[in-house]
């Protein structure tokens, strides 16, 4: 079943024993050029319990990735995430500050500079920050969270963070991006083709964003995911999907595809 935690089990043992070398986001940036690069992203949004269960499994194949931490959702907790750093992890911050701001980019910068700063007091060392997406929010006079990178051209480097669009494009400029948006992989029709193409060695370099939120120790959890996630995308339902998000943000997922 895709998007059971077996699943993810099974792709990163193949991603272990298929010659690619996995990095954090901040390894690939800043450390040597590897061949078969296979750089591994979380974004960690509404629930710890299935983030630890994907550390767990990385730690069992000896790979550590990066994970990207909501602060504004019950995800924001400092022990776990000095833990994870602890044990090798990049721990970044997933901001979201417009959306927190209804669009007013002054209060969004200062708010962003004072979360990285908080963070860091506590022991975190963040280097990296991927702006959280969210369709179903109203946007007003912003068309993202990334937008306050845009405005502010040297947030980034006034705040001792990397660059991570134009770091990793000057680094591994022909990467390939695999994602778990929607609860569905964008290259690939399964999980099982993923796999596939990863023990062959289909791309050169591998950039894979996945969304712990999605992925599920029980397979009638991972089923009724993918089941409403479809729904979702083939009626279009946009209206009716805070009402399925409630539902399943009940049990730390959201089959509508934030990002
Ligand atoms: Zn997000």
């Amino acid at each position: 079943m895709d998007f059971s935690l077996h699943a993810y089990d099974r792709l990163i043992g193949t991603v272990a024993a298929s010659g690619y070398h996995a990095l954090t986001l901040r390894q690939a940036l800043t450390g040597g050029e590897v061949e078969y690069p296979f750089i591994v992203r979380h974004d960690v949004e509404w629930e710890l319990k299935r983030t630890l269960a994907v550390t767990d499994i990385e730690k069992r194949h000896d790979i550590r990735s990066s994970l990207y931490f909501r602060v504004d959702t019950r995800v924001f907790d400092v022990p776990v995430m000095l833990r994870l750093q602890n044990e090798g992890f990049e721990i970044g911050y997933h901001f979201n500050t417009l959306d927190r701001c209804r669009g007013d980019f002054d209060r969004a910068t200062v708010m962003f500079e004072e979360d990285v700063r908080r963070l860091r007091e506590v022991g975190l060392d963040i280097r990296s920050v991927i702006p959280h997406g969210d369709p179903r929010i109203k946007k007003a006079g912003y068309s993202g969270n990334g937008d306050i990178l845009i405005s502010d051209r040297n947030l980034l480097a006034r705040n001792n963070l990397l660059d991570l669009d134009s770091g990793l494009a000057v680094r591994y400029p022909q990467h390939t991006y695999i994602r778990d948006l929607g609860i569905r992989w964008n290259l690939a029709r399964s999980g099982r083709e993923l796999i596939e193409y990863v023990k062959g060695r289909r791309w050169p370099a591998i950039y894979m964003l996945t969304h712990p939120d999605y992925w599920s120790g029980s397979l009638l959890r991972a089923c009724g995911l993918q089941i409403a996630a479809h729904a979702l995308r083939v009626t279009g339902l946009n209206r009716k999907i805070a009402t399925v998000r409630s539902l399943w943000t009940a049990n730390g997922a959201d089959p509508a595809g934030s990002l």
